[in-house]
């Protein structure tokens, strides 16, 4: 087994893996087996609110520990099983999984699932979804479905369809890493989304006078006001970042700053003690209201 410099990192283990090509098609294999053994594992990051600290919700975010090579990061594995049509499978594991963990956690603390364009597309997408929220109990309105502009390129008429299907089941629906796809103001004007997530590309420079970034964030979060939708600031990891976001008015945060993603015995430890909220950088993570 070998682990990159990084965390989360991939590096190559062995040198008859010579070439991008095996390497993707030994990954696809394997896979298949991790999604039928116990290789893969559901990790939680918070979502906090930017002015009161509080944790309006956690973030589900797939780990695969391959036995011979070591943590896989989703950025490798999420587009493999896309390709190999194994992201439906996967999804709607991460989806149940995510659902039960969360029906055990106490408050109205909701749970973020990402959701790939092909499970989208699927016709009986609405239909998963409904049997994860009736076998875990978990109420909708704390299940949000993290979607981004790449749903949008697929038929218009079962986009609209799909979202309609989606807002009657009574979810949350949030537009995530917007402003890295073809981002065409359209999308806003006709899906119902509670949220729009602002991609942590966005956020170098942040901090220098007359950021053309700054100013983006500040159109962003206007239009998020005007059109009542929340925004959450992705990858935050210092002070000075998180001072410019709460003067950008972003109403929530996610970042390194106040916790990267922690394993689900770890969040049900802290919730249950109380009222959740975390400090930036604060000595213990979580500290009871
Ligand atoms: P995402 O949905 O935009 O998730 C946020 C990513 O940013 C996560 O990476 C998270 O660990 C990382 N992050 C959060 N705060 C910080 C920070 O302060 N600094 C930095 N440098 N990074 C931060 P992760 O877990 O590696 O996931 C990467 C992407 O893989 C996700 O981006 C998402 O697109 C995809 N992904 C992960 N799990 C799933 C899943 O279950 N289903 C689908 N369809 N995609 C998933
Ligand atoms: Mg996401
Ligand atoms: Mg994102
Ligand atoms: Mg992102």
């Amino acid at each position: 087994a070998s682990k990159g410099g990084g965390r989360g990192q991939f590096r190559f283990y062995s040198s008859d893996l010579h070439n991008e090509a095996e390497r993707r098609k030994q990954i696809e294999d394997d896979l298949r087996d991790a999604l039928a053994s116990d290789q893969m594992h559901v990790v939680y990051q918070p979502i906090v609110d930017a002015t009161t600290n509080k944790v309006v919700s956690l973030e589900a975010l797939a780990r695969w520990e391959h036995p011979e090579l070591g943590e896989i990061a989703p950025s490798i594995f999420i587009p493999i099983a896309e390709e190999a049509s194994l992201i439906g499978q996967l999804g709607d594991w991460v989806l149940k999984q995510a659902c039960a963990d969360a029906a055990e956690w106490p408050g109205g603390v909701k749970i973020s699932v990402n959701v790939s364009a092909a499970q989208f597309g699927n016709l009986g997408f609405p239909t998963l979804v409904a049997q994860a929220l009736a076998h875990s109990g978990l109420s909708p309105d704390r299940l949000e479905l993290e979607l981004t502009e790449s749903v949008f390129l697929g038929d218009k008429s079962s986009t609209e369809d799909m979202f309609n299907a989606l807002k009657m089941l009574g979810v949350r629906l949030a537009l995530d890493d917007f402003g890295t796809g073809y981002s065409s103001l359209s999308y806003l004007q006709h899906a119902p989304f509670d949220k729009i997530k602002i991609d942590q590309s966005f956020i170098t420079d942040v901090t220098q006078p007359g950021s053309r970034n700054a100013a983006i964030i500040s159109a962003i979060v206007s239009l998020a006001k005007a059109l009542k939708m929340d925004t959450t600031a992705e990858g935050i990891e210092a002070h000075d970042e998180l001072k410019a976001m709460r003067r950008l008015g972003v109403s929530q945060i996610q970042g390194f700053i106040y916790a990267s993603a922690v394993p689900v015995d770890e969040v049900s430890e802290n919730l249950l003690s109380g009222d959740w909220v975390i400090e930036p950088d604060g000595p213990s993570r979580y500290r009871p209201d």
